[in-house]
């Protein structure tokens, strides 16, 4: 077509371009756009073919059309790409301008294609190139077969073409991917819908395949997990799928090794010419064709991988790996979901039973007190059944200790448990001793209190039991022989002159023995008292010189039966203590009667005290069998005794008092000892403050 003359020139080209704008901005499919593109070219500016090759960011060609005529070739790129590198348009593409070739005879830039219908003889050529916002999008080739046949005005007009031909393919290569993306989001949030809408396991797994299965188009589907160092195969899903159950890969072998240790999915079109596989990659066997292997990931780290072998089309989708590698990451997500809900509900079922099978009763009940839930001792303790327990309030139940608990059971909104004793009602009306521990839980995702009522009632028959052993001890043993003692004395004044020596000696053996028996008697009275937390209350100012040397006296003469040596290792003065005195001579006594019922004849036995910062330290090392470390820490337990030492008679009850009375007194006690060696006994006693010095100094 000729264009008219100036100024309708101008008009007809304006009105040219809008036309050609509008043909252009209402397509946004490529191919559409390009044909479009031609035929107007050819319409407007003449000529007998046209042609534009697409670029991508990189400058490759990556679609090509040409039209002759009327005729539209596709798939062209392949033998544009010499013209393209060498040919007249790389001359454009490296020069972003357009040129005009009048006599492509002459124009060493044009080059002859294999598929030129007159390969001989001249023409004449307008090459353009198509940039978008400063991009270069493609290149466009107008051909006329008769050289000189174009002006430079016509190839202004196809560069003003070109210009808008540049922004529409900008715009459909801008729609192609958004329509890309949109099927990749498509894909993935159907998946993630369809995974998601379970919990268990199972189901998770089975979703994981069918959605892998449906996105990608497969004959075959894989999960496997990590567990240790493998990669198990717990779930697949197609063809094949039998002999991939329970395959294992090690760690770290192969293509899948790769995967799990890069993080990142992997595409084989063609797993023979894959150098890296590895035997085991090949899940499906010798039949495995193309592969794709992304990873199942969850918080950045890699769990198992998600396979997918064989695409029914033949070759994956451009974006199969794209796809795969987001359900990978959904996969993640929903199977460590799915793993925490198994672990809360194990936990879950963990607590049950706990509560169930307890020994001890627990209810559960609100903050209203109602019991919304008792367990089968709650239920075998109380009488009553679980249905009726769950009608009842727990005051009903047992008689509440308002005023630890408070009234609204504010006392308990703190996580700290209260505990105290109380009576509960049975269903027959009967009562029984309770210790009850009340304290603040989580029951079946609900904020209530767990209500522990330990049936205590054994318990308080043994205290009872105590109670009436110490009240025997006191009134049966003690009172009888303190008048054995009172007898004794009066004997002694009755004696007459000339037989006095050897009936006083007697007397003496006869007066020793009570006294042992009373030291006993107290004793077991002390420990049955202190045990049950009873405070000793008869401390007074007493001198810790004197009652020691005073004690020593005592215990001389049966040390010097044994033919053992006693050594006094006394300051010149000791601090005066507060304490019992009668415990205190009789803690020392015990101490030293061991010693001596341990060690050998001729054996040293050395006492000895020293004042210390508000206390005086008193000792009794002896040179006997010694104690073994591993018993240091229970002799001082209630009737122990060591093994292996039968020979020597006794109750295990001494040191058990020694410690409870020393204890009692504020003080410690301890031993050190090496076997064969001997052993010391250490125990410290409080020294008289000034004010008790001041108050016995007025009594
Ligand atoms: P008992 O002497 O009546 O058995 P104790 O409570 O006094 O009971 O002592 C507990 C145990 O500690 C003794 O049986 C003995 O084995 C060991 N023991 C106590 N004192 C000594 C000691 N000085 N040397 C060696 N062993 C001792």
């Amino acid at each position: 077509m000729a264009l008219p003359q100036e100024p309708d020139r101008t008009r007809a080209l304006l009105e040219l371009l809008y036309h050609v704008s509008r043909e252009l901005a209402t397509a946004l499919d490529l191919r559409t756009v390009l044909q479009r593109v031609l035929y107007e070219t050819l319409q407007n500016v003449g000529g007998e073919r046209c042609s534009i090759v697409v670029l991508d960011d990189a400058g490759k060609a990556v679609d090509a059309t040409i039209v002759y005529g009327t005729k539209i070739h596709e798939h062209t790129t392949q033998q544009m790409r010499e013209t393209m590198e060498r040919g007249l348009a790389g001359w454009v593409i490296q020069h972003r301008k357009g040129v005009y070739v009048p006599d492509t005879g002459k124009d060493e830039r044009w080059l002859i294609r294999p598929d030129d219908t007159d390969r001989l003889g001249s023409k004449s050529a307008i090459c353009v190139p198509l940039l978008a916002r400063e991009k270069l999008v493609g290149v466009m080739t107008l051909v006329h077969t008769k050289p000189n046949s174009f002006t430079s005005e016509q190839l202004d007009l196809v560069q003003a073409i070109a210009d808008q031909a540049g922004i529409a393919v900008l715009n459909a290569r801008l729609y192609t991917e958004s329509q890309r993306q949109a099927r990749v989001m498509t894909a993935l949030a159907e998946g993630a819908a369809a995974m998601n809408a379970s919990l268990r396991m199972d189901d998770v797994y089975q979703r994981i395949l069918i959605q892998t299965m449906q996105a990608l188009q497969v004959e075959t589907v894989a999960l496997g997990m990590i567990e240790g160092d493998h990669i198990v195969f717990r779930t697949a899903a197609g063809h094949n799928a039998g002999n991939i159950l329970g395959r294992t890969i090690e760690l770290g072998v192969g293509v899948t090794g790769t995967v799990t240790r890069e993080g990142r999915g992997v595409v084989m079109a063609d797993t023979d010419r894959e150098r890296h596989i590895h035997e085991a990659d090949r899940l499906a066997g010798e039949g495995t064709r193309a592969l794709l292997i992304a990873p199942i990931q969850s918080q950045g780290r890699v769990i198992g991988v998600l396979e997918a072998i064989n695409p029914i089309a033949g070759a994956f989708d451009p974006d199969a790996l794209l796809v795969m590698t987001g359900i990978g990451g959904l996969a993640g997500t929903t199977i460590q979901n799915a793993q925490l809900f198994e672990r809360l509900q194990a936990a879950h079922k963990r607590y049950r039973d706990l509560f169930e099978e307890s020994i001890d009763p627990i209810v559960i009940t609100d903050w209203e007190g109602r019991i919304i839930e008792a367990n089968r001792q709650a239920s075998l303790l109380s009488g009553y059944t679980r249905e009726e327990l769950q009608n009842m309030t727990i005051d009903q139940l047992h008689e509440v200790n308002w005023s630890k608990t408070g009234m609204e059971f504010e006392f308990l909104r703190g996580d700290q448990m209260i505990s105290y004793e109380s009576s509960l009602h049975k269903q027959d009306e009967a009562h029984i001793s309770a210790e009850v521990h009340a304290r603040r839980v989580e029951f079946d995702s609900t904020d209530s209190i767990q209500w522990i009522l330990r049936d205590i009632t054994k318990r308080k028959e043994l205290d009872n039991l105590r109670e009436d052993l110490t009240s025997m001890i006191y009134h049966d043993l003690r009172s009888p022989l303190a008048n054995i003692v009172s007898s004794l004395d009066v004997i002694a004044t009755m004696v007459p002159e000339q037989e006095r020596a050897t009936v006083l000696s007697i007397l003496k053996i006869a007066e020793n023995s009570t006294d042992r028996i009373q030291r006993l008697v107290s004793s077991l009275l002390d420990v049955s008292r202190l045990e049950s937390g009873q405070p000793v209350t008869d401390q007074t100012v007493v001198d810790a010189l004197a009652l020691t040397q005073n004690t020593l006296q005592d215990v001389a003469p049966s040390i010097k039966g044994r033919r053992q040596i006693l050594i006094e290792n006394l300051p010149s003065e000791l601090p005066r203590i507060w304490v019992d005195e009668d415990m205190a001579r009789r803690v020392l006594i015990n101490l030293i009667e061991n010693s001596s019922k341990y060690s050998p004849s001729e054996g040293k036995i050395e006492v000895g005290a020293q004042a210390e910062e508000g206390w005086v330290h008193f000792w009794v090392k002896d040179e006997g069998s010694g104690i073994p470390l591993s018993e240091q820490d229970h002799i001082f337990d209630k009737f122990t005794r060591i093994r292996g030492k039968g020979k020597v008679g006794g109750l295990g009850i001494g040191l058990a008092f020694c410690r409870l009375a020393v204890q009692g007194h504020g003080g410690r006690i301890w031993v050190e000892s090496d076997t064969g060696k001997g052993s010391t006994f250490h125990f410290t006693l409080p020294t008289a403050t000034r004010e008790q010095l001041e108050v016995d100094a007025t009594e």
